[in-house]
Order: structure tokens, then sequence, then C-alpha cells
């Protein structure tokens, strides 16, 4: 079994790793290759290839709303009223049928079990990472990325106050919102340029933090503890694809799975675990505020304030995008994401062309490692 700085090393050597491009086979094998004694299962799912023309479609729709207002007055409400919930819903972290428009591709996630038949165990654990790595963003650049949740909100706001002109419009067409519905419109226009243009210019990031660390973290607890073979819990390690498009493979596991959830279950999410110090996160959310607080979390709390190996690990938070375990939380799965934040509350380097081998410090993927070991050593 490769070491987890080996994987990580593996991982990044390919030039990128984004859902459902060329490479994406190829690090499915890597990664099947290292399980040559498990039950490896390969579940496909559709998605868009990135979430470029996720942003584009909403967008679009949002101009065509807009514009529409002031020659089909109902027409623009309809649209925009449409394109302004698909938004609401991608941007909070919710299903949003946005998500099933064209263009889509497959992409898969990689499902391993301890391949020694034992009787059914009382309880489950999952260990997840994400696999995909991220189109190249201008607003993930330092400058940037401290605004992120500003910036989302106010864009969110902007669409309720679209969805208010178009209705003005609708009921009585008059200059002035004619003209604030063309400057809504072109502000949309900047914001998806803005958002998407290092894509076109760069392509996808590298990845070695986001996230070869997260799921060399995740092969190498579930390693430990499938060799522990422990007496009541199954350990299941799922290694998720397009996640940087909107959580889509950890939904589809969640949707195909969910059924079998009747035994306790629980899960460790590992995201990002290259650069600063292993936070324990407790919030995430653009709008509002998605709270973790649960057994496991609850666990984790006790772990750092009693191990001296780990007492430098805290909670933290985390507000630009979100994490696979997002589905999970809604549904009272008790989970937690574990992923690294610097002295900033910032992940350097993500979705940059930065996030590369050589800028990784191997400190918090070790210290996650330890941490969710000891977690699944007390479920
Ligand atoms: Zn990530």
């Amino acid at each position: 079994m490769p070491n987890p700085e080996s994987i990580v090393k593996k991982l990044a050597s390919f030039k990128h790793r984004g859902a459902a491009t060329q490479n994406e086979p190829l690090v499915l094998d890597y990664l099947q290759s290292i399980f040559s004694d498990k039950t490896v299962s390969l579940e496909a799912f559709k998605t868009p290839k990135t979430y470029i023309s996720v942003v584009w479609w909403l967008i679009s729709g949002l101009v065509v709303g807009l514009v529409s207002s002031n020659l089909i007055p109902f027409l623009g409400v309809v649209i925009t009223c449409f394109f302004t919930t698909f938004a609401l819903l991608y941007f909070n972290w919710y299903a949003s049928p946005v998500t099933k428009f064209p263009p889509r591709v497959t992409s898969h996630n990689l499902i391993v079990k301890n391949g020694v038949m034992n009787t059914p165990k009382s309880k489950k654990l999952i260990l997840m990472a994400h696999y995909d790595t991220a189109p190249i963003s201008f607003l993930y650049t330092p400058q940037m990325v401290g605004n992120f949740r500003k910036s989302l909100r106010f864009s969110l706001i902007l669409m309720v106050i679209a969805e208010f002109i178009v209705i003005v419009q609708f009921i009585n067409q008059n200059i002035i919102f004619s003209y604030l519905s063309y400057i809504l419109a072109t502000y949309f226009l900047i914001q998806g340029i803005t958002a998407t243009v290092d894509f076109f210019r760069l392509g996808y990031s590298n990845g070695a933090s986001d996230n070869a660390t997260g799921v060399a973290a995740a092969i190498e607890t579930a390693n430990r503890l499938w060799d522990k073979n422990l007496k009541d819990v199954d350990v299941e390690l799922v290694l998720t694809g397009a996640e940087e498009v909107g959580m889509i493979g950890a939904r589809d596991y969640f949707l195909k799975h969910a059924k079998e959830f009747t035994k306790e279950t629980y899960l460790i999410n590992f995201d990002t675990l290259g650069n600063g110090n292993l936070k324990v996160i407790t919030q995430t959310g653009s709008w509002s505020n998605i709270i973790y607080d649960n057994r496991i979390i609850q666990s984790a709390k006790e772990i750092i304030s009693q191990d001296t190996d780990l007492q430098h690990i805290t909670t933290g938070a985390w507000h630009t995008a979100d994490f696979d375990s997002v589905w999970f939380l809604r549904a009272g799965v008790p989970c937690v994401t574990l992923a690294a934040l610097d002295t900033n509350g910032r992940m350097p380097n993500i979705h940059r062309p930065t996030d590369t081998f050589e800028n990784v410090d191997f400190k918090p993927m070790n210290d996650a490692i330890q941490l969710a070991e000891q977690i699944a050593l007390k479920l």
C-alpha cells in the first residue's frame, strides 16, 4: 500500500483531474490499482462538466429575463422567476434543476469496501474525499477570495431585485425600471466573465492540496481501520467525482445509498489538507449558516482537547463554496469535514495554478488521518 505522500505525488503527477476529462479514467485506474485485495466498484452518474456551464445558464437566463421584461413583460417575469430560483438553490448548495441542463457528461464515484466477508456490523462509517480538480478561477485570487461570501450574497440580493424589477415592468412599463433592467443585466454579465474567464485562459487546477491530500488521508484512514477489523463498524471509502461542479458525485452517492443508512451511519469528509492548520469545520453556508453539531463533532472536540499531539487543532468556518458532506448533514447523518485553513481562515492556492505538489505542507493531512482514526475508534 503506498503511503499518503506518495498518493498525493502520484495524483499531482496528472496535469489536472477535471471531472469527465480524458484524465478521469487514468486517475480512476490508478486509484483502483491501490485496492487489489478489496471490493471496488465504480458508480457512474451524469453531471455538467464544470460549474462554468451552470453559471452561464443562470446568467443567460437572468439577462434574457431582464431584457425581455422590456419587450414581452410576462415572459420576463416567468424567465426571471425560474432562473432566480435555480440560482438561489444552486448557490445555497441545494439540488438545483440547472445542474440537469445540457451539456451533461458522465463522471464516476469510486467505492471501496473491505474484501473480507464479515457478519454485518451495527455501524457504518463512510470516509469521503473528492478526487476531481476545479476550473481555475479569478475569484480565488488572494485579493478576491476574502470577499467571496460577501459578493455572492450581494449577487443573490441583486437576483431578488431583478425579480422585483420585472414584476414592476409587467404591471406598469416605465423608463427608470427599463434602465435598471439593462444595468442589472450588464452587472450579471460582468460577474459571469469574472467568475469564468480564468478557466478559458488557464484550464483546471492541478489540485495537489484540493484535493489529492484529502484523497490520500481518506485512503490511509480507511486502510488503518480495515487493518484493525473493528468489531462494530463497517468502514467504506467513497472517492467522489464532480465535487467542483457542485458536490454532484456526493449527491449521487447519497441518493443511491441513503436507503442503506438504516443502521447507525456516520461520515468523515476530507477536503484540502495541504496548507495551514487542520480544522474541524463546524460552519459553512453562503446566504445562511449551515451548522455542524452532532456526535462526530462532539467526539472530535473531545479528542482534540485530550490528545496532546492534536491539541493545536481547532474548529473552523468555511463560507467559500461548500463540501461533499452538505447532503448528509441536511439528511441528519452525523458528519464532519476536516479541512485546513491558514491564519486568515483561507485555503491558500486552491482553484489557482499554484495548487501544486511543491506547495503542499503534509502536516494538516497527517493530523487529519490521526484525528479521523481516533474518531472512528470512539464510535
Ligand atoms: Zn475541494
